[in-house]
């Protein structure tokens, strides 16, 4: 005698018992898997392709790494803002003709807020 080891088998899922077949099949007649010899072995089965637990975890792990922040990140929005900062404080100045000091502080902010920025993107590339 003969088993079919496919658990979502439909002869299986009618009867709840694995098919039996005689020995000179060598594939069940419901859902074409070969057979197996020992009954044991057919109630254990070969579990349903679609639910693959081997590709389930890693496909969760590699989303949830994509989600990660990357490094520098932060460093690139506070380089970013501080350069606007600079830039809006620049054209303050020059607009009502402020003080050396406000200028040297735009100033300031601007390089500050540069190598930030760099530093913010270099470390993307990198990592
Ligand atoms: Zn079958």
């Amino acid at each position: 005698m003969k088993y079919c080891p496919y658990r979502a088998c439909p002869h299986r899922q009618r009867v709840g018992a694995p098919a039996e077949f005689m020995d000179h099949v060598s594939s069940c007649s419901d859902c074409k898997t070969p057979l197996v010899d020992s009954e044991h072995e057919a109630i254990e089965g070969i579990a349903p392709t679609s639910g693959d637990p081997y590709r389930g975890p890693a496909e969760r792990t590699k989303a949830a790494s994509g989600r990660r922040e990357r490094p520098g990140r932060k460093d690139v929005a506070i380089g970013a803002a501080l350069l606007l900062a600079g830039l809006w404080l620049t054209g303050l100045v020059y607009m009502v003709r402020s003080s050396q000091g406000t200028y040297i502080v735009a100033l300031g902010l601007m390089i500050y807020g540069a190598i930030r920025l760099l530093r913010g993107l270099r470390e993307r590339g990198a990592g």
